[in-house]
């Protein structure tokens, strides 16, 4: 089978691969689309030991299995079932497998790989294949982070919230937004075709950097050390500042008496636990034709090193790696 490598240094290169062979509990996925993550910056930068790609869908190619033939996404924590996480419902933080797919296993820049029964999540019929990845990081990762705070702290009156960073977690993040009832919605980027794409959905554009108003829930979706300082500034008394955006960098916190003199909360989600999966395919279903506008490009294997250098550029929102 053909297989990207990610070397690092911006490097992607292709090669030819064994077809992998699953392992006890394991079956294989045939990939018909991998979307490409931001996050996938990193191993493009730095190198990867395994095949990157985390947002993937396929099929079991594996006759004689009961799950043969099944429309399957990959949930990318793998995850025991029976520790205290887990039987809490929250298999997004296993206490005893600590093994993301696509990042310590090899993931879904390739034709096949092989995945652990518990990790494939049944895509029904009627939800495309362009579409069925955005249930994972694009839906999946923001209604959970949503969902989280209307637990932690409800909303005393619905109040405007903010949303930093309008790439395709931004953008998704806006769209479960609306859906969970939130209708005072602002957006700030640094790219109008970005600012455009969230207004069309409905939000209202905040400039970057303007400390001028408080929200009392802000979405920080960049990563941006400035987003999160900003957010801690103007996140309203009580409100809620949710680090959904991913970085690895160091965080140093400004002395700020802004920050200092009030409560809030500041939270950090993570993925989103298999439970929420049916209400995120009932989010999709209803918001398809919204959701549609995020997937600019498909294209095959033999395009991931061009496509990749685009998307990392900012040129392209959510990408579809495709193979027929
Ligand atoms: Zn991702
Ligand atoms: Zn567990």
């Amino acid at each position: 089978m053909q297989t990207a490598v990610f070397p690092g240094d911006r490097m992607i290169s292709l090669a030819e691969a064994a077809v992998p062979v699953p392992g006890p509990g394991e079956v294989l996925l045939r990939v018909r689309r991998t979307a490409l993550c931001g996050s996938d910056a990193k191993p493009w930068v730095k190198g990867a030991k395994v095949t990157p790609g985390h947002e993937i869908f396929g099929v079991v190619e594996q006759p004689g299995h009961p799950l043969h033939g099944q429309r399957s996404l990959v949930y990318i924590p793998v995850h025991c079932g029976h520790c205290d996480s887990c039987r809490l419902g929250d298999t997004h933080m296993c206490q005893t497998i600590s093994v993301l797919m696509g990042w310590d296993m090899p993931g879904g820049y390739a034709e096949y790989l092989a995945v652990p029964e518990q990790c494939l999540l049944p895509v029904p019929d009627d939800i495309e294949d362009d579409l069925a990845p955005l249930l994972l990081d694009t839906i999946g990762t923001t209604a959970h982070a949503i969902r989280f705070v209307m637990r932690l702290a409800p909303p005393r009156e619905p109040g405007a919230v903010l949303v930093t960073g309008a790439g395709p977690v931004g953008l998704g993040g806006v769209l479960a937004l609306q859906h969970l009832g939130y209708r005072d919605i602002f957006v700030s980027d640094l790219r109008e075709e970005r600012l455009q794409l969230a207004e069309s959905f409905g939000a209202q554009r905040h400039p970057v950097g303007d400390a001028s108003r408080k929200f009392r829930l802000i979405l920080e979706c960049s990563g941006a050390h400035a987003a999160r300082s900003l957010g801690m500034e103007i996140v309203a008394p009580r409100g809620v500042l949710v680090l959904v955006g991913e970085s690895d960098q160091p965080w140093p916190v400004q002395e700020n008496k802004a920050i200092r003199r009030k409560d809030f909360h500041m939270v950090r989600t993570f993925y989103f636990p298999k439970g929420d999966f049916a209400a995120n395919v009932e989010l999709l279903r209803k918001e398809k034709a919204r959701y549609r506008r995020l997937v600019d490009a498909r294209f095959g294997l033999e395009q991931l090193p061009e496509m990749f250098t685009r998307f990392a550029a900012g040129e392209l929102v959510k990408p579809m790696l495709a193979f027929s």
